[in-house]
């Protein structure tokens, strides 16, 4: 499998001197395996993922993946140029909405905000609501996670029978699933996906065990977090102890904060590394970034 890196930022998008390297584009990442063309995420990355598959790209079959239906995961989408091809099937995957995905996705296109309505698009659409499960697409097995975020939200796996590809973010790693089931947080994914699906700690941890790349939610910093509890995001430190917990092989930071710059990101790029050579830790770890590429 190859990932590719369209768009790392969390919340809104930051274009600008101060974000050329790492990036302003909201969430988007690209898997290829063989043929086939996996899309998390419709952050502002997809624009130009777009642009790229029509140009360089002959299989119309497109796979797209959402984490869940905050903005900055879909205000692409009205702007993913395959949408106006009728060549293109776009099969979209999100979490179960109780029957709302493609409404909640759209709404973005009502008359309103967007000229074109969803229903007036040239491509084939197919909305798929997901829950905790495992499917195959290609000889690729997929399955899913509920996370710990203000509103439903999924984590992904991909493998491919030699690698293991995790994705989890938007994901609190430090609220705890009994402070979900009092109701202290998180109300409202609570009433879309039930008690009973609010998975331990454990089970995440589990899902991502031996990740061969684990891409996980590292918004804050420990000192920004101390005010930032129930907003749905994890701390890089936090980010990075569930990393080695999980046994990753390698991690990229990602949902990078709006507000950090690329000097903030390299020097905290730049400590890791030292810092994982001096105590001999053996997980690669990255930040993720616009352009970014790694093959399993
Ligand atoms: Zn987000
Ligand atoms: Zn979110």
């Amino acid at each position: 499998m190859i990932i590719k890196f369209w768009g790392v930022r969390g919340s809104i998008p930051v274009p600008g001197l101060e974000t050329a390297v790492y990036g302003g584009n909201t969430s988007c990442i690209q898997i290829i395996h063989n043929d086939k063309i996996f899309i998390i995420d419709a952050g502002s990355g997809i624009r130009k993922l777009g642009e790229f598959l029509k140009s360089h790209n002959q299989n119309f079959d497109v796979y797209l993946f959402l984490t869940h239906t905050h903005w900055d995961h879909i205000q692409g989408l009205p702007f993913f140029s395959p949408i106006f091809d009728y060549r293109y099937r776009i099969f979209i995957h999100g979490p179960s909405m109780l029957g709302k995905l493609k409404n909640m996705v759209s709404g973005q296109m009502g008359y309103i905000y967007f000229p074109v309505k969803v229903d007036d698009l040239a491509s084939y659409l197919e909305f798929r609501e997901l829950q905790k499960e495992t499917f195959t697409i290609g000889d690729v097995k997929i399955s899913t996670i509920y996370l710990y975020h203000p509103t439903a939200c999924l984590g992904y796996s991909f493998e491919d029978g030699k690698s293991k590809v995790v994705i989890l973010f938007d994901f609190e790693v430090d609220i705890s699933q009994n402070e979900i089931l009092s109701g202290d947080y998180f109300v409202q994914m609570l009433r879309i996906i039930g008690k009973e699906n609010v998975p331990s700690f454990e089970e995440i941890l589990e899902f991502a065990n031996n990740a061969d790349v684990l891409i996980i939610d590292a918004q804050y910093t420990k000192e920004e977090y101390k005010t930032k509890k129930g907003w749905g995001h994890s701390s890089i430190p936090s980010a990075i102890n569930f990393a080695l917990k999980a046994k990753a092989k390698r991690t990229v930071l990602f949902h990078l904060d709006p507000g950090r710059t690329d000097e903030d990101m390299m020097l905290i790029e730049h400590y890791l590394t030292n810092y994982f050579r001096m105590k001999n830790i053996k997980m690669e770890i990255y930040v993720a970034r616009e352009g970014l590429e790694i093959k399993v």
